[in-house]
């Protein structure tokens, strides 16, 4: 699809996407693909605003009615699937399956969301006082406000936005500067859905464009209740403490350092297929790629060679291209900080395999890498930072305490698994003294969790959790209740409190 095809079939005018100062560049050739108007202070002060108003309308709307525009909202991004995934690929650089698999996930998280909003539930809790009925129930929360990155550009977006309209809130959206396109296109699927609900109001979604100052304005606004921000740790260590400073909530989705173990007993060719993919999937730029291998030290040479075939074997390219497994990385700047750690793990005696630019035919303006793969056997036994390229550290070990050990010892706490037929091992790591990470698997790779768990990392990624299980929570309040249906009034710890 050409480029102003995916625009209209997008609903996008192309013609008001020439204006801006803002010039946003495809990865896959580093060609401008369109110009953007930043939103000003005063944009993002009346976005915020219409989002406040909207919340007092849409928090009375009855759930299930706030569910069915999800309902629709997940009919258009079926018609659109297509379009919106070639967009996700022309400005984010993912391959074509990845791209509709980010629709995908927007689908699911719909249905899921759908399903919810007649649930909702609350409880009734036993009350010690005679004549009396406790119970807890949830309610709208707020404003949510969406900082999002560039590598999961309209997934993570949905996740918080069904979510959060289901629970009755409003949404401000800050996505990437990297990946605005994709945000406006999923306004206008989302704006086409609320035309069909006649209660929705218009400012129950907002979009803003621009780069991190844009985002400190809806950070520091006290009418936004709750702040979702998805990004690097260093982005956390920022906003947090702002959002902490006005008593705001935040959720915070921050990088990861996930390893695989692989024991003795492992099925090899599981192994091997999870950690390619993990590994060099998205060009390395996932939260849950795989960038630490433990391997048994009896398995390690026969899986590194088989690694080191497969790395070799990967195809590069252009992502649109129906066989290309792996797209660019998101501009220059990864590429050179890809190099920065590369030439340092050389200096320290580290064995590196790929790394290298890679220059497709007529996409000499994107940058491409062969992924890299670094034997730090017998140099060093960990890697502490997350780097957002494809960059497989492999270390061995002895004992599975040891890898328990320094898997767990890492700042980050995202995606883990293990790879065993060992039924003791494998209960071992999801065991309290196991993986300390927020997703621990077994005999599954580390990225592509799946919509109905929740979904988020402890330590430096954070400690939020969005979309499934019970991770709506954090989109509402929780007010206990207590109703005294007698005609004394009996006080809570057999407190007597006499009046004449
Ligand atoms: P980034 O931190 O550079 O930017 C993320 C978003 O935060 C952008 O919208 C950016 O404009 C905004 N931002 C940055 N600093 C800000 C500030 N001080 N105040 C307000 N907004 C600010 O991240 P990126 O390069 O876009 O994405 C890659 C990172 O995101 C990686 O570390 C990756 O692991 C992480 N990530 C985590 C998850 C998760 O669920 N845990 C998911 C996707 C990506």
């Amino acid at each position: 699809m050409q480029t102003d095809a995916i625009f209209e079939a997008l609903y996008l005018d192309p013609g008001r996407l020439r204006e801006g100062d803002r010039t946003i560049r495809s990865p896959i050739d580093g060609q401008p693909i369109a110009r953007l108007t930043d939103t000003d202070s005063s944009g993002v002060d009346t976005a915020i605003g219409r989002a406040a108003a909207a919340f007092q309308v849409w928090r009375k709307v009855p759930a299930p009615r706030r569910g069915e525009l999800v309902r629709r909202f997940g009919e258009e991004l079926r018609n659109h699937k297509e379009s919106l995934g070639a967009l996700v690929t022309l400005e984010a650089g993912k391959i074509v399956q990845e791209g509709l698999g980010e629709v995908q996930e927007m689908i699911d998280i719909c249905d899921f969301a759908v399903g919810l909003s007649r649930q909702l539930y609350g409880l009734t809790i036993a009350s010690e006082r005679p004549g009396h009925r406790m119970a807890e129930t949830w309610h709208p929360l707020g404003v949510v406000g969406i900082i999002s990155a560039f590598n999961f550009p309209v997934a993570v977006w949905s996740w918080n936005v069904t979510l959060a309209l289901v629970c009755g809130n409003a949404t401000v959206w800050k996505p990437s500067e990297k990946t605005p396109l994709t945000a406006l296109a999923c306004q206008a699927l989302l704006r086409r859905a609320m035309a069909g609900i006649e209660e929705a109001p218009d400012g129950l979604s907002e979009v803003l464009i621009g780069d991190a100052t844009v985002g400190e304005r809806l950070v520091d606004d006290d009418r936004v209740a709750l702040l979702s921000a998805t990004g690097s740790t260093a982005m956390g260590r920022a906003v947090g403490p702002r959002v902490a400073r006005r008593f705001g909530r935040s959720l915070l989705e921050l990088g990861g350092n996930n390893a695989v173990i692989v024991t003795p007993s492992a099925d090899l060719e599981l192994a091997l297929r999870a950690i390619v993919f993990g590994a060099v999937g998205t060009a390395g730029q996932r939260c849950t790629t795989t960038r630490r291998l433990f391997v048994h030290a009896d398995i390690a040479e026969p899986l590194l060679e088989r690694l080191r075939l497969a790395w070799g074997g990967v195809r590069i390219g252009d992502p649109r291209a129906p066989d290309t497994l792996v797209g660019p990385l998101i501009d220059q700047a990864a590429f050179e900080q890809m190099q920065v750690v590369l030439e340092q793990l050389r200096a320290e005696g580290a064995r590196v395999y790929g790394g290298e630019r890679v220059m497709p035919d007529g996409l000499a303006g994107g940058w491409y890498v062969t992924p890299a793969l670094v034997d730090r056997r017998g140099v060093a036994d960990n890697v502490h930072q997350e780097t957002f390229a494809p960059i497989l550290h492999v270390f061995d070990y002895r004992t599975l305490d040891e890898a328990i050990e320094r898997h767990n010892a890492v700042p980050q706490g995202l995606s883990s698994a293990i790879f065993t037929n060992d039924v003791r091992e494998a209960e071992r790591f999801l065991s309290a003294t196991g993986s300390d990470c927020g997703i621990a698997n077994v005999n599954i790779g580390t990225s592509g969790a799946e919509i109905g768990g929740a979904f988020g990392g402890e330590k430096e990624t954070g400690g939020g959790r969005e979309s499934g299980s019970d991770a709506w929570k954090a989109y509402m309040r929780r007010q206990t209740a207590t109703v005294n249906y007698s005609r004394e009034l009996p006080l809570a710890q057999g407190i007597r409190f006499d009046m004449e």
